[in-house]
């Protein structure tokens, strides 16, 4: 592919070019909340949009739910198994929880081995944790991909995102599909309830103990978010005078009106869905490490870095050579020489100088720095959308390993919010909600259990 960047002779000016294409101005920022309320707006009216804006057919739980529920969580690399309980009073424990990877072959072979995948850990699952199989367990699936509902217990795969390409899926109802895969295992003691998305789950399991949340947000392999609408606010419910409030899970990895690089669009151009999640490739897990890998090498093949590496580039040729945990250990590198960067670097092969070093950890932070301040940007977005004068509390309930791990990166989102609303940005704090798409998911089949 031509390279429409300039060449440079220097490591200072391709470094500085670097930092200013990926930097985010603030009129950058403005302009993309006004983008955001276009796109929400057209979303939630069914007009074009890059944001599908999908009706959760869920509401906040009101904290008083209890029982025992299953829950499934199926939305990147890790397949889980949770048994919940609620105790009425705002409390989710985990009883049991098993997890298993996701091979790359299941994720990406025919949709019926996929939910085999799915019924025979459910079934170690119960084995392992004794479970009666003579009686009837009431499940939530939490299924992390954009799905089309018309109900809280069934929806239909509009594409998927995050690596899946399984066949046969899509257009389908992804409930009938576990519900087929469960009877072909002899499983007949799960009742599916509900189906959600970690995002919703996020929401719904922070706000069982805290009404102040009204937003949910993921950052982990994908980003997205969720945040509580007035059923008035839709119109493509057709409920215009409704009086009540519903979960809109807004699949906002898929918001495509942002400033993107010339490296941003070779990564979408390699990816198994080119043209799509373009808001997500900028900011989640699973391609921050990538994005940085093709800057690196390009760095490296321009040589402006490890020039004392002569096979540098060949250590990072491979796609997965280098990972967004990889990112956090070299931006969490405070060393006075960098020793953490310069082990990483030698168990590759590579010797650097402590210029190297220097120049890789400033590159994680503007690809790193650019992910925050989307992420940052984008929740401010969404709270101004609910409440623009900024007059309530607002709490934001986040999960992924991203935001829970990535060194720094909280600091950095803060401090973009900071830019942004000024003094009004102390009404919003975030708490990292663990786990929600497991409890959360408990929570959402108590609801939907409640409302039957
Ligand atoms: P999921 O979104 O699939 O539920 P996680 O929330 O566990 O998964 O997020 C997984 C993503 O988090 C991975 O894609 C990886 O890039 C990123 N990640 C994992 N560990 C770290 C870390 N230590 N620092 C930064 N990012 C990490
Ligand atoms: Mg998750």
């Amino acid at each position: 592919m031509m390279r429409l960047t300039p060449s440079y002779e220097t490591r200072d000016a391709f470094f500085s070019y670097l930092e200013e294409l990926f930097a985010l101005s603030s009129d950058d920022l403005f302009a993309m909340i006004k983008d955001f309320y276009w796109d929400m707006s057209g979303g939630l009216s069914g007009g074009p949009s890059s944001l599908k804006m999908l009706p959760s057919f869920v509401d906040k739980p009101k904290g008083a739910e209890e029982g025992s529920f299953l829950a499934l969580d199926l939305g990147g690399t890790h397949f889980r198994v949770l048994a919940v309980a609620l105790d009425g009073k705002g409390k989710a424990t985990v009883r049991h929880s098993s997890q298993f990877k996701v091979p790359r072959k299941v994720m990406q072979g025919t949709g019926a081995a996929l939910f085999d995948f799915l019924a025979v850990c459910i079934d170690s699952f119960l084995t392992k944790n004794r479970f009666q199989r003579n009686r009837t367990y009431d499940l939530a699936f939490t299924f992390s991909f954009p799905v089309r509902q018309t109900r809280v217990d069934s929806g239909v795969l509009i594409g998927w995102t995050k690596g899946f390409t399984a066949t046969d899926v899509q257009g389908k109802d992804v409930v009938c599909l576990l519900n087929d895969a469960l009877r072909r295992k002899h499983i007949d003691c799960i009742r599916v309830t509900a189906l959600a998305n970690d995002t919703v789950g996020t929401l719904v399991a922070r706000s069982y103990k805290d009404p102040t949340c009204n937003l949910g947000v993921i950052l982990g392999t994908g980003t997205n978010a969720c945040y509580r609408e007035k059923w008035s606010n839709i119109p493509k419910l057709k409920r215009p005078k409704h009086p009540g409030h519903m979960i809109i899970n807004m699949e906002w990895g898929d918001f495509s009106r942002v400033r993107s690089s010339c490296y941003d669009s070779e990564l979408d151009a390699a990816s198994v869905n080119p043209g799509a999640m373009r808001f997500e490739k900028m900011v989640s897990g699973m391609y921050l490490g990538e994005l940085t890998r093709r800057v690196l090498v390009d760095a490296i093949k321009r040589r402006v870095i490890f020039i004392i590496s002569p096979d540098a580039v060949q250590r990072f040729k491979r796609k997965g050579t280098l990972k967004t945990a990889d990112m956090s250990l070299i931006e969490g590198d405070d060393t006075a020489d960098l020793d953490h960067i310069d082990s990483f670097l030698k168990q590759k092969g590579i010797l650097s100088t402590f210029d190297d070093r220097t120049l890789l950890k400033r590159l994680c932070g503007f690809i790193s720095g650019r992910a925050a301040g989307l992420g940052a940007t984008a929740i401010a977005a969404v709270i101004t959308w609910m409440d623009p004068d900024l007059k309530k509390v607002h709490t934001v309930g986040i999960d992924g390993a991203l935001f829970e791990k990535y060194t720094g990166f909280s600091t950095k989102m803060r401090s973009v919010l900071d830019e942004l609303l000024g003094g009004k940005a102390d009404n919003i704090s975030w708490v990292h909600s663990k786990d929600g798409s497991g409890k959360g998911a408990a929570i959402i089949a108590a609801v939907a259990a409640a409302s039957e």
